[in-house]
């Protein structure tokens, strides 16, 4: 039976079945997924390597951007599910990643490319793990190095709320990957009690608010599961979780273009976080096909509703976005790799 490489267990077992160094198998692991080397490389003094799983994806294609330093990697499941995941290399030689947590979404955002897919898969942690691993054999091919994590791929992390815990494990666990905790960051649709539970069992990790609103009405609109988990729920998780780590709670906030992006929108906005530990995120929002009644907001109607938040105290920046001739929004290039293959199929 072949065993993963993030088994601990089971690798100590076949490592003692056939009598190999425990060094061995330590070093593979530091080589593979400290320094990101290639499997060949990494195997290369492991003499149990032939009964090891390093990967459980496949690298579909590869996209790089022509106008910035951002790479799409199309991955495929053993079950034939595709995925993406996103490397941003920026200027400043900071690299982020941002990994997907399933295959599709329920929560059905409006704005969202993943969302109009529908009913999601989980990815196993396995399946999240690779991600970091396949993208840091490429980064390290360039002498890069991922140094943030973050969720913000395709899914609800905290649809998939074991998976994503046994993902985080390993990936800050000394003896795989040693990732710094404090440059994780998962981002939510807004599940109440699992941002509490998240921030309990790691308090290190960074938690981002996908808020978009703080009108009813219009939020429930633009992310339909706000029905279920209404606003002054999400608020009062926000106060248990400050409670909980030393850093602030990101809200991420797309800005539409008559839609939530006037003068009220931003006073509201400020209102409702005043006394939260926050730190506002504005997005330009990526346009996808689904959604053509959707606009961004310009960027001088983006810089008008930051200003109007830093008045009022808030720590704000207007994110900007890479990646866009590759479709770099979440889950816009996996869909239209399905439709392509639907369109050949029939
Ligand atoms: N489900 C999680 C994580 C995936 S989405 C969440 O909702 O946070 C990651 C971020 O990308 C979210 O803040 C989401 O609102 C944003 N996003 C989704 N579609 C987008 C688009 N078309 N343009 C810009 N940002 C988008």
């Amino acid at each position: 039976m072949p065993v993963s490489i993030y088994d601990s267990l089971g690798l100590d077992e076949l490592r003692r079945q056939q009598g190999v160094d425990p060094q061995a198998v330590r070093r593979l692991r530091t080589a593979l997924l400290k320094s990101f080397e290639l499997d060949e490389r990494a195997l290369a003094e492991c003499p149990v390597g032939e009964q090891l799983v390093l990967h459980t994806l496949r690298v579909d294609s590869q996209h790089d951007s022509q106008v910035d330093g951002a790479t799409k990697l199309l991955l495929r499941t053993h079950g034939g599910m595709l995925l993406e995941s996103v490397i941003l290399r920026i200027a400043t030689g900071r690299t982020t990643l941002c990994v997907s947590s399933q295959v599709g979404c329920a929560a059905a955002c409006e704005f969202c490319a993943t969302g109009k897919m529908g009913i999601a898969q989980n990815l196993s942690a396995e399946e999240i793990l690779d991600q970091v691993l396949q993208s840091g054999q490429l980064l390290a091919g360039e002498g890069r190095r991922v140094r943030n994590i973050v969720f913000m791929g395709m899914g609800e992390p905290f649809h998939n709320e074991a998976n994503l815990y046994g993902a985080l494990e390993s990936l800050t666990a000394p003896e795989l990957f040693h990732h710094s905790p404090a440059k994780i960051l998962v981002s939510t649709v807004g599940i109440p009690d699992a941002m509490i539970r998240c921030a309990r069992r790691f308090p290190q990790v960074n938690l981002a608010l996908s808020l978009h609103s703080v009108k009813p009405q219009v939020r429930t609109r633009l992310v339909p599961l706000t029905a279920k988990y209404p606003l002054e729920d999400l608020r009062s998780a926000i106060v248990q979780v400050n409670a909980l780590q030393q850093k602030p709670v990101m809200i991420e906030y797309l800005l539409l273009a008559g839609m939530n992006d006037s003068d009220e929108d931003a006073r509201e906005l400020a209102d409702w976080l005043s006394g939260l530990t926050v730190h506002v995120n504005l997005i330009p929002y990526n346009p996808i096909e689904d959604a053509p009644e959707l606009a961004g907001t310009d960027r001088a109607g983006r810089n008008e509703f930051a200003s109007r938040l830093k008045e009022a105290g808030l720590q704000t920046t207007i994110r900007y976005s890479l990646g866009a001739d590759i479709a770099a929004a979440c889950g816009q290039l996996v869909r239209r790799e399905n439709r392509a293959a639907t369109r050949v199929r029939t």
